[in-house]
C-alpha cells in the first residue's frame, strides 16, 4: 500500500476525533475548578460590600472579565477562619476597585477565564474542521487521478494504476500452438530491438497490434513474451481499470500511462479488457458513458500523439473485436489486428507439450491422447487440466500422473466435481433410464457421436451423465448431424415417458430440452434448414449492447415468427417420435443396461456397445 501523506492526514482523523473527546474530559474539569471546587461557598453581592465595609475582607481574586469573585474573607458567620467564598459580581462594578483599593484589600485580577474561552473555542471548532478538511481531501483525490487512485470510498486504500515489469521473462517457447500468431509478434520483436532497418527505407512502424480472441487462449502470455524476447518494459493495465466513478479519472489514467510509456521507451503497453473503454461510442440504453467517451478520446490522442519510431508499441487484447469504436481500428492506431483461437489438435498438443514439462507424467500417458480428449480447451484450460491432474495425483500419493488422474481432470473441469452415487432407489433408477436413454440413442443412430461412458456419479449440477467422444473440431455440422444430436439429447426424457409413463416424468430433462429446442431455433433461423428455406433470419448475437433478446431488431415480419415457431415445433416433433421409437423398439436391452448400471455406476463405451452388439446391430459411424 502506498502511504503519501495525504492517506496518512486521512487515517489519522478518526484518531484525532477522539483524542478530541479525551481532551474535552480532560482539560475541561481543571478548567472549572478554579471556580466551582475550590470556592463551593457562595454569597450575594450586597453581603460581600456589607463584609467590605466591615474589614472582614482579606482578599479578592477576581476571574471571568470581572464577573467572579472569589473572596477570601474571615468573619463570624464563617466560624472565624479564613474562607473562600465564591461572589457574581454585577456588570457594572467599577467602584468596586475603588473601595477595595481604598479598605486596602489585596487584590488579584486573573485572566484565566479568556483562555479558558479561547480553548472551549478551539475544541468546538476543531471538530467541524477536521471534517471539512477530510471531505476537501477526498473529493480532491477522487477528482485528480494523477495524484492518487479515483476511489472515493477507499479511505487510503490505493490501488496501483497500472504494472510495469522490467522483465516479463517469458519468450516465445513459452507460448505454444498459435504460430501464425506468433510469426506476426516475431516481427513487432524485429521493430522494436532494430528499429533502424525499418526507418531506414522509410517505413513506420505499428503502433498498435489488436489480438483478438476468447479468454484463456494465452493474449496475455504472448504480449509479454514480446517484451519479453525484446527484453523491453511490459506496461500493462486492464480497460476496466480505466473506467471509474468519476468522469475525467480514465482520461488521467490514459495520460499517466502514456508518460510514463515514453520515459521507459522502448516498452510494450498492454491494454487488456480494451472493450471496456473502446466500444463504439454513441450506442447503448440512455445515450453514451460520458467516462468512457473521454476515456477513449484520451487514448486516441494519445496514440496519435507518439511517432511510430519511438518504440512504443501498444497492444491491446479483446475477445470482441466486432463491437470497438472504429476509430480505434483506423491506420495508426490498432491497424494491425491477430487473432487468437481457440487450439486445434495440434496445437493442444503443443501446448500439453509445453505445461508438461516440469510435471511428473507416467510414460505410458501420452500427450496424444490428452489432446483427442480435449477439443474447445483453451490454453488456460489445459494448463488448468495438468494442474488438476498433478493435485490429484499428489493427493494419492502417487510418484507420478497416470491416465486415471488426466481424465478426472478432465471430467472435473468440463461437469464440475464429483458428489457421492444416490442409494439404490427409485430415482436412482429413473436417472439410470435417463441415461441409457440418451446413451442407447446415442449408439443406434449413424450419425450421432459414440458413447464414451455412462455415468450415475453425480457430478456438478448433473445427477447422472452420459459422455459422448467429442468430435475433432468440427466446423461443419450436417443436417443430419444437428437432428441426431436432437434426437440422442431427447432419448433421456423419452425413456422416462416410455418406461415410467407420461405422469412420472421429471424435471431432470429441462437443460436437454433447452438444448433441444435452441438446436430446433438454429436449424430454422440460421442454417436454413427448414421448410422456410435458406434464409438468415436472426444473428448469433444481434446487438451486443442490448441484453440477450432485448434489442429485437431481427428483420423478418410477423408472418415469418409465425413460420419459425411452426417449423421448430415441426422438427422437434418429428425428432421426438422418432426417439420414442428407438425406445420402444430396444426395451428389452435398455433394462439389461440399468440393471447393469445400477450395479457398476458406471460403464465405459467399449462395454457399453459390447451388450448392445449381442441384441441388435450397431450402425457404423462416419
Ligand atoms: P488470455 O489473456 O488470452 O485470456 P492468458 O494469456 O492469460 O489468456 O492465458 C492464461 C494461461 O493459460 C497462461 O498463463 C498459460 O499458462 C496458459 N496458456 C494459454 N494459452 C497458452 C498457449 N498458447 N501456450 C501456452 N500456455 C498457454
Ligand atoms: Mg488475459
Ligand atoms: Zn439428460
Amino acid at each position: 500500500m502506498k502511504l503519501s501523506w495525504k492517506n496518512l492526514l486521512l487515517w489519522s482523523l478518526p484518531i484525532i476525533i477522539i483524542c478530541f473527546f479525551v481532551w474535552q474530559g480532560f482539560f475541561a474539569p481543571t478548567t472549572n475548578e478554579n471556580n466551582n471546587n475550590i470556592a463551593n461557598s457562595r454569597m450575594t453581592y450586597g453581603r460581600f460590600l456589607e463584609y467590605l465595609d466591615m474589614g472582614w475582607v482579606k482578599k479578592v481574586d477576581i476571574y471571568d472579565n470581572g464577573h467572579t469573585a472569589i473572596v477570601e474573607a474571615l468573619g463570624p458567620e464563617l466560624g472565624n477562619r479564613v474562607q473562600k467564598i465564591r461572589v457574581e459580581l454585577p456588570a457594572n462594578a467599577t467602584e468596586l476597585v475603588n473601595k477595595l483599593k481604598k479598605n486596602n484589600v489585596d487584590l488579584d485580577a486573573h485572566p484565566t477565564k479568556n483562555t479558558i474561552a479561547f480553548w472551549n473555542l478551539v475544541g468546538n471548532l476543531i471538530f467541524p474542521l477536521l471534517l471539512i478538511t477530510g471531505l476537501i481531501f477526498l473529493f480532491r483525490r477522487s477528482n485528480n487521478g494523477a495524484g492518487g487512485p479515483g476511489q472515493a470510498m477507499s479511505f487510503g486504500k490505493s490501488k496501483a494504476l497500472f504494472q510495469m515489469e522490467a522483465k516479463t521473462g517469458i519468450i516465445f517457447d513459452d507460448v505454444a500452438g498459435i504460430d501464425e500468431a506468433k510469426e506476426e509478434f516475431e516481427e513487432i520483436v524485429t521493430f522494436l530491438k532494430k528499429p533502424e532497418y525499418f526507418t531506414a527505407v522509410g517505413a513506420k512502424i505499428p503502433k498498435g497490434v489488436l489480438l483478438v480472441g476468447p479468454p484463456g487462449t494465452g493474449k496475455t502470455l504472448l504480449a509479454k513474451a514480446i517484451a519479453g524476447e525484446a527484453n523491453v518494459p511490459f506496461f500493462s493495465i486492464s480497460g476496466s481499470e480505466f473506467v471509474e466513478m468519476f468522469v475525467g479519472v480514465g482520461a488521467s489514467r490514459v495520460r499517466d500511462l502514456f508518460k510514463k510509456a515514453k520515459e521507459n521507451a522502448p516498452c510494450i503497453i498492454f491494454i487488456d479488457e480494451i472493450d471496456a473503454v473502446g466500444r463504439q461510442r454513441g450506442t447503448g440504453i440512455g445515450g453514451g458513458n460520458d467516462e468512457r467517451e473521454q476515456t477513449l478520446n484520451q487514448l486516441l490522442t494519445e496514440m496519435d500523439g507518439f511517432e511510430g519510431n519511438t518504440g512504443i508499441i501498444v497492444i491491446a487484447a479483446t475477445n470482441r473485436a466486432d463491437i470497438l469504436d472504429s476509430a480505434l481500428l483506423r491506420p495508426g492506431r490498432f491497424d494491425r489486428q491477430v487473432t487468437v483461437d481457440i487450439p486445434d489438435f495440434k496445437g493442444r498438443l503443443a501446448i500439453l507439450t509445453v505445461h508438461a514439462k516440469n510435471k511428473k507424467i507416467h510414460p505410458d500417458v501420452s500427450l496424444n491422447i490428452i489432446a483427442r480428449r480435449t477439443p474447445g480447451f483453451s490454453g488456460a484450460d489445459l494448463a488448468n487440466l495438468l494442474n488438476e491432474a498433478a493435485i490429484l495425483t499428489a493427493r494419492k500419493r502417487k510418484n507420478s500422473i497416470t491416465l486415471n488422474e488426466i481424465d478426472e481432470a478432465i471430467d472435473r473441469i468440463i461437469a464440475g466435481m464429483e458428489g457421492t452415487p444416490l442409494i439404490d432407489s427409485k430415482s436412482k433408477r429413473l436417472i439410470a433410464y435417463h441415461e441409457v436413454g440418451h446413451a442407447i440413442v446415442g449408439t443406434l443412430l449413424q450419425d450421432h457421436e459414440n458413447v464414451q461412458k455412462v455415468t450415475l456419479i453425480p457430478r456438478g449440477q448433473a445427477k447422472g451423465l452420459t459422455w459422448f467422444t467429442p468430435s475433432e473440431d468440427q466446423n461443419l455440422i450436417s443436417r443430419s448431424q444437428i437432428k441426431a444430436r436432437i434426437m440422442g439429447a431427447l432419448g433421456g426424457r423419452a425413456a422416462e415417458e416410455i418406461v415410467f409413463g407420461d405422469a412420472e416424468v421429471t424435471t431432470g430433462a429441462s437443460n436437454d430440452l433447452q438444448q433441444v429446442t435452441s438446436m430446433a431455433r438454429q436449424m430454422v433461423t440460421r442454417f436454413g434448414m427448414s421448410n422456410i428455406g435458406p434464409l438468415s433470419l436472426e444473428n448469433e448475437d444481434t446487438n451486443p449492447f442490448l441484453g440477450r433478446g432485448m434489442g429485437n431488431n431481427n428483420e423478418y415480419s410477423d408472418e415469418i415468427a409465425i413460420k419459425i415457431d411452426k417449423q421448430i415445433y415441426y422438427i422437434v416433433q418429428e425428432c421426438h417420435k422418432k426417439t420414442l421409437e428407438i425406445i420402444k423398439n430396444n426395451r428389452v436391452i435398455i433394462d439389461k443396461l440399468v440393471d447393469i448400471l445400477i450395479e457398476k455406476e458406471t460403464i465405459d463405451g467399449q462395454e457399453f456397445r459390447s451388450i448392445i452388439s449381442k441384441y441388435t446391430q450397431i450402425p457404423q459411424k462416419n
